[in-house]
């Protein structure tokens, strides 16, 4: 890319800091760009801090997403072996069972999508921390490649190598808003009225980014969703692998804690007008329940925290990533999958705001698919 400027770093502004934004500045900046990175809060303060972050390419997805999910694990495989990273990546697999879960394993050995069915003694002999007397008389299938991220420290390592390659990172920034001029994007706004100047920027937040985009004349389809993540304290549970069950999915957390989500859960968080959220306490308590149901020895689990807010999901379902059609500069990046696509999609994307040359891997998730 061209600098307006004459000069031949490109100045890049990414706006959020999410996995999404920060995954995409740091390996920006790494490319040669002058990178600032901005955003309201803390980093991690939005759907990146309160995530699941499940690793896997599970469901039955079209080819060119299933590729896109695999090229994620692959990345998150080798960041798991850089010696001097931070940041809590554990590739320990997952284990699922419920309703279609035999079909899925068929579905993935069509595929060659590394996945093994377990009985319920396989289970109890190969995953002792999982109460096999909770799986079904079926039994349960499991994918050795998956695993999952600790969104925070891996963004907070991305920062640190943002900022090694000479970006900087601006947060509690207000709420910022994307600058335009004559159909080319020309910086990024502050919510302090500073304007960061810009020949790129990646509008990268979250679940605001539809709105976003629709101030600019651009429409994207929205599917976003509450969303309620529970944190127990640190229990001693030994529990290395993600589980998916009917009720409940679950996790370890790096300081020895558990944290967990459902759909059902989600379902019963309530946005008030004003923005902010109500989770009945029984919600809480129901999860906690039900995670301690499929835990070998049904440890008494407790709450030490839960995140709320809202959870990114384009429309379609499918990531939106890329040039903004006729918004001269302008890329975004707006996904249901941001923690197993994080890496990936920073690379892809940054390949793409640097060089100029769009990839082939990222054409099925272009933002002019809707018209
Ligand atoms: C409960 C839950 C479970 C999940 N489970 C999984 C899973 O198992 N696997 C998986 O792959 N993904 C999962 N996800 C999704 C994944 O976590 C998200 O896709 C990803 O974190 C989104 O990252 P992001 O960078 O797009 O957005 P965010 O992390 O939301 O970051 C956006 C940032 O932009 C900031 N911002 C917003 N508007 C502005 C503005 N105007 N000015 C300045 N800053 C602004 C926000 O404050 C925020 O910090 C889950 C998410 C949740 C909530």
């Amino acid at each position: 890319m061209v600098r307006t400027d004459g000069s031949s770093r490109p100045r890049v502004v990414v706006l959020g800091g999410g996995v999404l934004g920060v995954s995409t500045a740091a390996q920006a900046a790494a490319k040669g760009a002058q990178v600032t990175l901005v955003t309201d809060g803390a980093l991690a303060g939005g759907a990146s801090g309160r995530s699941l972050a499940w690793l896997n390419s599970a469901g039955d997805f079209p080819a060119e997403y299933h590729r896109l999910r695999m090229l994620g694990l692959d990345r998150y495989r080798a960041f798991a072996a850089r010696p001097d990273s931070a940041a809590r990546v554990a590739l320990d697999g997952g284990l699922r069972w419920g309703d279609g879960v035999r079909a899925s394993f068929e579905h993935q050995r069509e595929i060659g999508y590394p996945a093994q069915w377990l009985s319920r003694a396989d289970v109890a002999e190969r995953l002792p921390a999982v109460d096999a007397g909770a799986v079904p008389d079926g039994g349960a299938l499991f994918n050795p490649d998956e695993g999952w991220v600790d969104l925070p420290s891996l963004i907070d390592q991305l920062a640190r190598d943002l900022v090694a390659a000479g970006g900087a990172v601006r947060t509690a920034a207000g709420r910022c808003e994307v600058v335009v001029a004559g159909g080319r994007v020309t910086g990024v706004r502050t919510g302090s009225g500073d304007v960061l100047a810009a020949d790129a920027v990646l509008l990268a937040t979250g679940a605001a980014v539809p709105g976003a985009l629709a101030d600019l004349g651009v429409r994207v389809p929205d599917a976003t969703s509450n969303a309620l993540l529970v944190r127990t304290p640190k229990v001693d549970h030994g529990l290395r692998t993600v589980l998916n069950t009917p009720r409940v999915a679950l996790r370890p957390a790096p300081d020895g804690a558990l944290v967990m989500d459902a759909a059902w859960s989600e379902a019963e968080v309530v946005r008030r007008d004003d923005g902010t959220f109500d989770v009945p306490d029984a919600t809480v308590q129901g999860l906690l329940h039900e995670a301690a149901q499929v835990l070998a020895g049904r440890p008494e689990l407790s709450c030490a925290s839960y995140g709320v807010g809202r959870k990114p999901i384009p429309g379609d379902g499918h990531p939106v990533l890329g040039p903004v059609p006729g918004l001269d500069g302008l890329h975004v990046a707006f996904s249901h999958s941001g923690a197993t696509l994080g890496l990936v999609a920073g690379e892809l994307l940054a390949g793409e705001i640097v060089d100029g040359a769009p990839s082939p891997l990222l054409a099925a998730f272009r933002p002019a698919r809707f018209g």
